[in-house]
Parts: C-alpha cells; structure tokens; sequence
C-alpha cells in the first residue's frame, strides 16, 4: 500500500499462534496490513508443536538443494535474532550426524555432506576414531562413519514464538488469545472472515490459517493431502549431565534415515532431549496426548547400545508431539484456490521449525501472489505417491512411507 495513502488498509486474520502463525501475522504487518491473530492459548500453546525446550536448526537436506538453500537465508535471520534479542534464541553447538557404515552415494548423511561442499560449507568428517576422540559419549564401534557439522545447533523454541508474539502485539498486532477457531465464513466462493467457538462472525480481506496439525480437522477439505502424526519425546535429567554439553556432546543424528534417532545436549539446568523423525503414529490433534506404552524402553535400547552412559538416566518428562504431515513431506503454504481470500500456511512435516525466520515472507508473498523462488514446492498440489523429508526414517526404509 504506497505510502501516504488514505486507503484502508486490507485487514487479515491469522489463525494460529505457533511458529507459522505469528511470523505471518508478523510480515504482513510490516507490509501494511491491519492483522488479527487467533488463538484459544495461553500463548504459546502447550500444545502446539511450536512450544518446547528446543528445535534442530541444521542445512544438512540429503541432496535436497532447495531446503539448503532455503536454510542459508533462514541461517542470516538467525544470527540477526541473535544479535538484536537480549536473550540469544539460536545456539550454536554444531550438528554431529553419524552413520553406521561408510558413508555411500544416496545416504542421507554422504548426499549431505557433498551438497554442503558444494555450496562453499566446511563439514567436518568423522571415523570411528576421531568420533572417541571428540565426542566419547559414543559406543565405540555403533558408528563407523560421519561428519560433524559446526554451522548447526539448536534454538529455544518456545521462547522464540514468545518473544515474536510480544514482538507482534508491539508493532501493533492484535493479539486475540482465547479465541478458537470454528469454521470460515464463506460467502459464495470467497471467504469473508471466520466463525469462532463463542459463535461470533469476525470479518477480514483476508484468513491465513496456520494451525499446524489442527489444519485438516478444522479444515477437511485438506484431509487427503495432510494428516496429524504424533511423535513421542523424551527427557531425561541425568546425574552427570555436564559430561553431555558442547563441545563433546552437541545436537545429534544417529543413523537417521534409517532409526529415526536424534538428540540434544544437556540444556543448563541438565534437562536431555531425545526424539524420534520416524513413521509415528496418526492421530486426532485433539485427542489425549500420551506417548505409546513401551515407548520409554524403545528409546533405553537405544541408548544402551550407542548412548550407554545415559540407558540409566532418570526420565523427567515424556510429550506426543504433532506432525501436520503432507503426503510428499513439504510445506503447504498457499492460497485456496477455490476459496477467495483463504491462504493455508501448515504441513510443517516435522521440519518446518528452523525456517522460522523465512516463514513469514513465504506467507507473505503468497497472500500476496509475490513471486517466490521457493513457493512452488509448497504450493497447491494433487496428492500424489507418498513421500517424506530426507531424514525421516520410514520402517520399511524402501523411500515409500509404511505408516499409511
Ligand atoms: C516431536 C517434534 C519434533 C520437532 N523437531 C523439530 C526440529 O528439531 N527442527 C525443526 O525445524 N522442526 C521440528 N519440528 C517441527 C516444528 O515443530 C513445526 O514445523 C512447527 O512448530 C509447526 O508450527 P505451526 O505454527 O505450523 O504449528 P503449531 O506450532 O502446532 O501451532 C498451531 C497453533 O494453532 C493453534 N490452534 C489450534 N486450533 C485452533 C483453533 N481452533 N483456533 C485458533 N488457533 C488454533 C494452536 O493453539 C497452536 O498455537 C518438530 C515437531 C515435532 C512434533
């Protein structure tokens, strides 16, 4: 909207207050808009997949060039966060991904390590050696091949959806938190605002719904391309937990594609990650969230075998987290385009975290039709043969996802 102009500015409501949300509401503000922000709360969400202790923020993609590529803007917007907020949100440990056997053309750890080279990164390889060496947390003999990547960490999820919130209310956000989402008020083909819970009619130009893994219950129209997938994490608060702290014990991936596993360093006050990209399990986003029976010894036997110091570490707490999951494991951030004035902005996949600071200008420039070098992989699409993310590790590991 040209400066100085008396036009109205075109109102949105976001709805939505987790990662995808808020830095929507966020840009769109910056770009003039009169921006409402929807959710039942308190903020942010217990429940949203948003709120935790801690996200992997890693560029290492497989040979997926364009979430690489992606990551490096996202990197910038990183250490900017870094530097302007009193409390750094992005922690810089490094990211050490291990293989069990050499590292092979079409591994998820070979492909990303050359496409890293390529792009002018420094990963650092690892052998059985040196991974006693540098990090002897690590059974000896479990992993025989690797790199540690030091343009890698983690970031403090929950507190970066809380201060980008503060930070949005500030710029003159309204901040609805209590209000629930219960269906869109359509008028023919487009879409005028939203009904909430309480049955009240809220008018706008425009609706950004960013409601993660509540996107195809609250919009089943999208039921056949995403779903709700819980993922179990555990945390654990072992005695000697100054032994798991950078630099010997960093953000890590074990085998990845093929067991799922990854993990965290011990935070200060001790607290240990651990959590699982794998299959899962399909859920309803608003039924209990318990993670499996059998769950926590699943995860001892891992530890036994290649974290032995930790298979006896007392377990503090326990979460099922939620997937908005896509059949081809990308985003799905796009206008409707059989609802005027709808934008979707959801199927994170369990990636779609570290890309916090570019989210809102992919959300952006898609309500505004803006071209984007990266919309057309999460624009709108037919569904099409099952596909995940790189990392993800998928029981039967033949590249098709067994958890239909
Ligand atoms: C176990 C697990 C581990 C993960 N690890 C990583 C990682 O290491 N790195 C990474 O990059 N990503 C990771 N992710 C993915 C990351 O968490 C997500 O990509 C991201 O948080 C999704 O954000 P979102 O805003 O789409 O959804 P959410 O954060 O879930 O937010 C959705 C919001 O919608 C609100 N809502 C629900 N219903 C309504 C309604 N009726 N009306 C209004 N609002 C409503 C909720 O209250 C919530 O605040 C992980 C996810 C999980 C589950």
């Amino acid at each position: 909207m040209p400066v100085g102009s008396t036009a109205i500015p075109r109102s949105v409501i976001v709805v939505g207050a987790g990662i995808f949300g808020v830095t929507a509401a966020l840009e769109l503000r910056r770009r003039g808009y009169r921006v409402s922000l929807f959710d039942p709360g308190p903020l942010p969400h217990a429940q949203a997949a948003s709120t935790d202790i801690s996200k992997v923020i890693r560029m290492d993609y497989g040979a997926d060039d364009l979430y690489l590529s992606l990551m490096e803007k996202a990197f910038a917007g990183w250490d900017e966060w870094n530097r302007r907020w009193d409390e750094p949100p992005y922690h810089e440990t490094g990211f050490l991904l291990l293989a069990r056997r050499a590292m092979a053309p079409g591994s998820f750890e070979h492909d990303s390590y050359s496409l890293l080279t390529q792009h002018g990164h420094r990963p650092q390889r690892v052998n059985a050696d040196t991974l006693q060496q540098r990090f002897p947390a690590w059974a000896a003999g479990c992993y025989a091949d690797g790199y540690f990547n030091p343009r890698a960490g983690w970031a403090a999820s929950g507190k970066v959806v809380r201060r980008l919130t503060d930070q949005a209310q500030a710029e003159g956000v309204v901040v609805r938190e209590g209000l629930a989402f219960a269906r869109l008020l359509e008028e023919g083909s487009r879409v005028a605002g939203v009904i909430t819970r309480d049955g009240e009619q809220h008018r706008a130009n425009n609706v950004v719904m960013a409601v993660g893994a509540w996107t195809p219950s609250l919009l089943p129209h999208l039921g056949d391309v995403m779903w709700a997938t819980g993922q179990p994490v555990l945390y654990f608060r072992p005695d000697n937990y100054a032994e798991f702290q950078p630099p010997r014990f960093t953000v890590w991936a074990a085998d990845i594609a093929n067991t799922g596993w990854y993990g965290f360093p011990a935070m200060a006050d001790g607290t240990l990650k651990i959590a699982n990209h794998g299959p899962g399990r399909r859920v309803h986003p608003d039924e209990p969230r318990a993670v499996d029976a059998g769950t926590e010894a699943h995860f001892r036997a891992f530890l036994r075998e290649s974290l032995t110091a930790l298979a006896g570490a007392p377990l503090i707490a326990s979460r099922l987290c939620l997937y908005c999951d896509t059949w081809d494991g990308n985003f799905w951030i796009d206008r409707d385009p059989d609802r005027l004035g709808l934008v979707v902005a959801a199927g994170d996949s369990g990636h779609g975290f570290k890309f916090a600071p570019v989210l809102g200008g992919l959300i952006a420039d898609a309500l505004e039709r803006k071209p984007n070098a990266f919309a057309a992989r999460f624009a709108w699409r037919p569904r099409g043969p099952l596909a995940t993310e790189d990392a993800r590790y998928h029981e039967n590991g033949q590249g098709d996802v067994a958890w239909r």
